[in-house]
C-alpha cells in the first residue's frame, strides 16, 4: 500500500535524484536551493547597509503612460553570436533604436559584435555572470554591477544608467547596489513568449500589437537557444505594424524623459514629504 508519507518521499527521492544529475552543472542552487526566492519561498537578501545609500532612493520603471505613443524594445543576456547580430541587422533596417540590457562577461568576451553598431540604441546592465541578485549581498551585487559597469565603459564608451536584473528579481541588496551607484531599475511590461508562440511568430508579433499601449516596455533576448528565433522572426511585422499605427521606438532612457499623463514626479515627492511632517494638530 501507498502511504501518503511514501508517496512524498517518492516525491522527494525524485527532486533529490534531479538534483544529483544536474550536481556540477551549477545549476542545482539556483534552481532548488531555498535561495530562489520564487521556488523556495526564501527572503531575498536585505539592503542592510545604509552607508551604500549614496543617491537617496532608486525609480522601479517598468510602464510609463506616455502622452506620445511610444513604445522602448529592450533585449537581454547578450552579446552573443547567436543571435545578437541579427537583432541588431532587424532593428538597422527598421531604424529603430532599443536598449540592450549586457551580461558583462559576454560583453568583454564578444565586444566585436556590437563594436560601431550601437549608433543609435542604448546600452544596460545585466549583470555580469547572470546570477541572481536577490540571493547577492550588497557587496555580491556590487561586484556584479560595478564589473558590468566598467566594460560597458570600455568597452561601448557608455555609462550605464539602468539596471536589469537577471530574472527581473529584487533584493534590497540590489536596488542598495543600484543606489550607491546612481543606477534606476528597469523592468518591463510585456514580453516575447518564445514557449507559447514556438515557431509561430505571426502570432507571437499579432500578441503584441495587438497589446501594446503608449509607453510600454517589451522585453525579449538576443541570446539563447533556437527558441529566441521566434521573436526575431516575429520582429519586422511587428515593429511594421506598430510604425504604421503611429508608434515610434526609443531607448527606455528616453521613454522615461518623455511626458506623461501619470501625476509629475515632483507632485508625489511633494506629497510623500508632506506626509512625513509631524502632525500639528
Ligand atoms: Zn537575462
Amino acid at each position: 500500500m501507498v502511504t501518503r508519507r511514501g508517496m512524498l518521499r517518492g516525491g522527494l527521492l525524485t527532486a533529490v535524484g534531479a538534483a544529483t544529475a544536474l550536481a556540477g552543472s551549477g545549476q542545482v542552487k539556483h534552481w532548488f536551493g531555498w535561495d530562489r526566492p520564487p521556488l523556495g519561498g526564501g527572503y531575498a537578501a536585505a539592503a542592510d547597509d545604509l552607508g551604500a545609500v549614496a543617491h537617496g532612493g532608486v525609480q522601479i520603471h517598468y510602464f510609463r503612460a506616455t502622452t506620445e505613443k511610444l513604445v522602448a524594445l529592450t533585449f537581454d543576456d547578450g552579446p552573443l553570436p547567436e543571435y545578437t547580430p541579427q537583432f541588431l541587422d532587424v532593428l538597422d533596417e527598421a531604424r529603430a533604436p532599443a536598449t540592450f540590457f549586457m551580461v558583462g562577461r559576454h560583453l568583454e568576451e564578444h565586444a566585436g559584435l556590437v563594436r560601431h553598431r550601437l549608433g543609435r540604441h542604448e546600452v544596460g546592465n545585466h549583470s555580469w555572470s547572470h546570477d541572481d541578485l536577490a540571493t547577492l549581498d550588497l557587496a555580491g551585487a556590487r561586484r556584479e554591477l560595478e564589473r558590468t559597469h566598467e566594460a560597458i565603459k570600455r568597452h561601448t564608451g557608455r555609462e550605464a544608467t539602468l539596471l536589469r536584473p537577471p530574472y527581473g528579481h529584487l533584493g534590497g541588496s540590489t536596488v542598495l547596489a543600484a543606489d550607491s551607484m546612481g543606477y534606476d531599475i528597469a523592468l518591463w511590461s510585456h514580453q516575447m513568449r518564445e514557449r507559447r508562440y514556438a515557431g509561430d511568430p505571426t502570432a507571437q508579433a499579432q500578441d503584441l500589437i495587438d497589446t501594446m499601449r503608449p509607453g510600454s516596455i517589451v522585453l525579449a533576448h538576443d541570446a539563447g537557444d533556437k527558441r529566441r528565433l521566434v521573436a526575431l522572426n516575429a520582429l519586422p511585422a511587428m515593429i511594421a505594424a506598430l510604425q504604421e499605427r503611429g508608434y515610434r521606438f526609443v531607448t527606455v532612457s528616453e521613454l522615461l524623459r518623455s511626458p506623461s499623463e501619470g501625476r509629475p514626479a515632483e507632485a508625489r515627492s511633494a506629497s510623500f514629504s508632506a506626509s512625513l511632517e509631524p502632525s500639528s494638530g
